[in-house]
């Protein structure tokens, strides 16, 4: 950006146009570094983030984020090198959202819970030059690194044991805490690269860039109402879409951010009693672990705590239970593709009348467009139209805003496939209601088709979820020799409660569904669940299968 303004190319220039050029004094690419440097400007004695004995000011952060850029910049390392982190919810991992984009490098966070061939794939696919790790997370990194042909730069944070490598508290204290660094030329540069989870064949590289992080940041922190008051703890695995781009959103606000390396009730509770948590986001099953945790692990806390629900769809049950215990729930919807929450669930003037069993059902709607997205609607798998606003026609949900990904890394085809015809093709199938909001019934790979019927696995997951004795409940589709299709019920039992027999439990669902919906088969025992809270139903369908 030149500080002169550039006279119009041909010709003379509307009069709100002429003279009226963007300039240097107006116009910055944003980008999330930039909240963090206003940050430690305006409050830099303000905690903002806080791991068990350790604070580290505003001041203190944006020094430390300054010195590593300047140490890996002293290391050749720039625009558009791939920086990988493996670690858990530390302070470091703060810093590199931070520290990385301000050298106009991308940040590549690994899921720690990946086995390490896919580590490995994600290194050499996102071209690595440096991989940061987690002492916890050595053993793991080690491996990947071993069925590596060429290595990335390690860097290490603790003992890890891998040989050549840099300690990252060395780089800090060789660093320059007042490194000079500026917003990207352009806005739209790539800043982050999240791999999707890969359960249909290799992950995908989403990239992001600066401009959509800035937009998610505000976006977040307006829809979950946080401030400079904010307390945050970090229940969401930071590596799973830049923890929803909350990293970002605590800085924009100024908030507080409480690290936490294992999702323990016991330490979430801890806490949240300790710090004074305002906030807290998690999949469906982390509400689950905190509402259904043993007497002796709970704390009495007087703040009002907001749980961010999302990454999977909560149900009414779960919801209730949560703002039972005082817990505020703000549902959110969204993807990776999205830089997480898309949609958040807005309350209606409406909802007033309801009853409290209506209004947890209406919480459980995945909502409208967070105010950073452009649009969401829900179009006809057939003719791509949007479906009519009546609740009860089943499409696809697109996605359309400047908080969608670039695209996939290195991946043409699954990015136009993606982003084609001008909105993102999420997979979700929903009805859309009159007053906006989309409802999901399901992942267009997880419906069930019985006898030509659609059945929302979900639809029957929530009415199973209000059963006593049911604390998690996942539905698939199990072959079947006359319908093509029956629905399976796979349940977790609530701790110290019987479990219901199959009988009890087709006759609780005869009496609340449409009976062609009612499980045929239930099947009491532990759910698996993915590294990031989800239930993994491909793993249920395969047993379902072996059912016969
Ligand atoms: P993965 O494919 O590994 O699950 P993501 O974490 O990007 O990757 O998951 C995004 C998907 O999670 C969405 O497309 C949707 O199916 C599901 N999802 C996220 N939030 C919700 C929600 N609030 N309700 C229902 N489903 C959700």
């Amino acid at each position: 950006m030149t500080d002169t303004p550039m006279p119009p190319a041909g010709g003379a220039a509307h009069r709100f146009e002429a003279g009226l050029e963007r300039r240097a004094a107006n116009y910055v690419s944003l980008t999330p570094v930039s909240l963090l440097a206003r940050a430690a400007a305006a409050f830099g004695a303000r905690v903002a983030v806080i791991d068990g004995e350790r604070r580290l000011t505003y001041a203190a952060l944006y020094a430390r984020c300054r010195r590593l850029a300047s140490s890996l910049a002293a290391r050749g390392i720039g625009r558009l090198d791939t920086v990988a982190i493996l670690a858990s919810n530390i302070p470091e991992m703060v810093e590199a959202h931070f520290a990385v984009p301000m050298l106009g490098a991308v940040l590549n966070p690994l899921n720690t819970r990946l086995d390490p061939a896919t580590i490995a794939f994600s290194l050499r696919h996102g071209g690595a030059r440096v991989l940061i790790v987690e002492e916890a997370h050595a053993p793991l990194a080690a491996k990947a690194l071993a069925a590596m042909e060429a290595r990335p730069l390690v860097i290490t944070i603790g003992e890890t044991g891998i040989a050549g490598a840099l300690p990252y508290e060395a780089l800090i204290e060789a660093g320059d805490p007042a490194h000079a660094w500026a917003p990207p030329d352009d806005e739209w540069q790539s800043l982050c690269l999240l791999y999707t989870s890969g359960t249909t064949g290799d992950p995908k590289g989403a990239v992001y860039s600066h401009r959509g992080a800035y937009l998610q940041a505000l976006g977040n922190a307006v829809t979950f109402g946080l401030s400079g008051e904010s307390v945050y703890l970090w229940t969401l695995p930071m590596f799973h879409c830049s923890g929803w781009s909350y990293p970002w959103a605590c800085v924009a606000a100024g908030a507080t951010q409480v690290c936490l390396r294992k999702v323990e009730p016991a330490d979430i509770f801890r806490l949240i009693a300790e710090h004074g948590v305002t906030h807290l986001c998690g999949a469906p099953i982390v509400l689950s672990m905190i509402a259904h945790a043993p007497a002796h692990e709970r704390r009495d806390f007087p703040q009002t705590v907001r749980c961010a629900v999302g990454g999977a769809a909560p149900s009414s049950t779960i919801i209730r239970t949560m703002e039972e215990m005082g817990f505020r729930i703000t549902h959110l919807y969204g993807a990776t593709e999205s830089y997480g929450p898309a949609t958040a669930c807005l309350a209606q003037p409406d909802w007033a009348e309801l009853t409290d069993e209506e209004r947890y059902q209406r919480m459980a709607r995945q909502g409208v467009a967070l105010a950073t997205l452009d649009g969401v609607i829900v179009t006809d798998p057939e003719t791509g139209e949007p479906v009519p606003q009546d609740g009860s026609r089943i499409g696809e949900i697109r996605l359309r805003g400047n908080t969608i990904m670039k695209g996939y890394l290195g991946n043409p085809s699954a990015t136009e496939k993606a982003l084609a015809g001008g909105w993102y093709a999420t997979g979700d199938l929903a009805v859309w209601h009159a007053d906006g909001a989309v409802e999901i019934k399901d992942r267009s790979k997880d419906i069930i088709i019985s006898g030509g019927e659609n059945i929302s696995s979900l639809e029957v997951e929530e009415v199973l979820m209000r059963h006593p004795s049911v604390m998690l409940a996942a539905v698939v589709a199990r072959p079947d020799a006359t319908w093509g299709e029956t629905p399976c019920a796979f349940l977790e039992a609530k701790p110290g409660s019987e479990v219901p027999s199959q009988e009890t439990i087709i006759a609780f669902c005869r009496e609340r569904m449409a009976r062609y919906k009612v499980p045929k088969t239930v099947v009491f025992g532990h759910l698996p669940k993915t590294s990031t809270g989800k239930i993994q139903k491909f793993v249920l369908r395969d047993r379902a299968r072996e059912i016969g």
